[in-house]
């Protein structure tokens, strides 16, 4: 399999060299240049690791299986304490994939626990022996969770970039907290964009690449427009489904519909690539927060970012550019002319509308809404009270938009965070008084609840700060030099 650039569907490259560069040049996204087929009967009863070594194996064709092998048994098994990809009725037709089984309790595990090990064998298998400095931008939860994946890994630095007082305090501690030599974190004075606006510049910045080149030293990506952070996200669309066949809740072969609370537009692409090598995907329900940018794309067609920016209880998903659409439309339009132009006029003017077969195109496979602050709030209350269900503000505003995009298939949605991973928010919404600090919350969760706080947000306000420098976006570039 090779991989084309979304900005230019001339160049060809390995999936080795599509995860150490990450990004393709003049900003392209690189996009595989075919949808391998599924062999769903041959997979339906493989483990979470299994199905990953399979998947992956369709995409990542020159690694070796048994690279792909341990890779997935290291990373899917223990990790997870056997709960990678596990998916549990909510009620009649409605499950909740749970994907915060892991180290940082963030979905972002499933990607950022593998990606490590994709890219120190891409760099073996290229003869690459510079350091690899990872440069970060995240809303919350990405941070986290590539800290985890790449500390302590020789060859690899990383930088992490967060808006300031734009993560819930438990995510700021998390990245804040984090153990390694070989990291270094940076609140940036703006929102996510800002941050992710600023990471960007760097990359496309020549003067940089030139800089660390002398110091033998190679920027890349964690972000998900990095292919290794997409592909592992593929694996637990399939899982879902089979275990839903399993369960009796589908039969085999019937459309199963997957609502997702989307904010970069990484995880539910991986449900259009499941659904493109073969599952049977009826809609892929893109949810959004008040932040309906993407709701207002896939309904009309015109992508529009100048709009007012809201902090919201679902901070992963406040999001105005969302880079991973860009891939979408590559494989909808077909043509790497038409991307760019978008992308160019999004960058002048802050908006483009594409053509009419592009919009069906999308239309085809996607729906979309929104849910506000109040309504992820009662949502979070009626799963728990009538379900017994307890979930996390972004799994709450999927639901909710779930509730209404709901037709006659199964509704699959993904359960993107722990609910202690913002535990007053969640209080607040069961009516209970929110103490002020994150921790009192989590414990008053608890009591309420009856549910545990996962052992590694627990211990969090134990741990010593390391990092507390404040940057200006534009010190971005300084700080990726240093
Ligand atoms: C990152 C994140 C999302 C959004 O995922 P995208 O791939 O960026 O669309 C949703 N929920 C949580 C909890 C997240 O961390």
């Amino acid at each position: 399999m090779q991989y084309q650039s979304t900005r230019d569907s001339g160049l060809r490259v390995s999936a080795a060299e599509a995860i150490v560069r990450g990004l393709a040049p003049q900003s392209g996204l690189f996009v595989p240049e075919a949808f391998p087929k599924a062999d769903l009967a041959a997979w339906k009863n493989l483990s979470y690791p299994e199905l990953a070594r399979e998947v992956l194996a369709l995409y990542l064709t020159d690694y070796s299986r048994e690279f792909l092998a341990g890779a997935t048994a290291r990373t899917y098994g223990e990790a997870f304490g056997g709960k990678a990809g596990a998916t549990v009725p909510v009620h009649e037709g409605l499950y909740a994939l749970e994907l915060w089984h892991g180290p940082t309790c963030a979905f972002k595990d499933y990607a950022l626990q593998l990606m490590p090990r994709l890219l120190v064998e891409a760099k073996k298998t290229l003869g690459r022996t510079e350091t690899t400095r990872i440069l970060v931008a995240t809303s919350g939860d990405t941070g986290k969770a590539a800290l985890a994946g790449y500390a302590g890994l020789d060859g690899i630095e990383i930088q992490v970039f967060y808006p300031n007082a734009g993560t819930s305090e438990i995510q700021r501690l998390q990245m804040v907290t984090q153990e390694g030599e070989n990291v270094q974190v940076y609140a940036v004075d703006g929102n996510f964009d800002d941050a992710q606006t600023g990471v960007k510049r760097v990359f496309a910045d020549a003067s940089v690449g030139a800089e660390l080149e002398k110091r033998n030293i190679r920027l890349s990506s964690a972000n998900s427009i990095n292919w290794g952070r997409l592909v592992p996200q593929i694996v637990y669309y399939f899982h879902a489904y089979f275990r839903l066949v399993e369960q009796g809740a589908a039969a085999w072969g019937q459309p199963v519909d997957f609502c997702v609370p989307t904010g970069n537009f990484g995880d539910i692409l991986a449900g259009y690539y499941a659904k493109r090598m073969g599952l049977p995907v009826g809609k892929l329900v893109c949810a959004s927060n008040r932040n309906n940018v993407l709701t207002d794309f896939i309904r009309t067609g015109t992508y529009d970012a100048r709009r007012e920016f809201y902090k919201t209880s679902s901070p992963s998903m406040d999001i105005l550019i969302s880079s991973n659409l860009e891939r979408l439309l590559y494989h909808v339009s077909g043509s790497s002319g038409k991307v760019s132009a978008w992308m160019r006029e999004l960058a002048q003017t802050g908006t483009y509308t594409v053509d009419a077969e592009t919009l069906a195109a999308i239309q085809e496979s996607f729906a979309a809404g929104y849910a506000g602050e109040a309504e992820c709030a009662e949502e979070i209350r009626a799963r728990y009270e009538q379900d017994g269900y307890l979930c996390d503000t972004h799994t709450a505003v999927a639901f909710r938009v779930a509730e209404a995009c709901r037709g006659e298939a199964p509704m699959v949605v993904l359960s993107t965070a722990s609910p202690f991973k913002f535990p007053r928010d969640v209080l607040a919404a069961l009516g209970t008084q929110a103490p002020s600090g994150d921790f009192a919350a989590m414990a008053a969760l608890e009591k309420k609840t009856g549910a545990c706080a996962p052992q590694s947000l627990r211990e969090l306000d134990r741990k010593p700060v390391r990092f507390s420098e404040i940057i200006a976006p534009e010190e971005i570039r300084a700080a990726a030099l240093r």
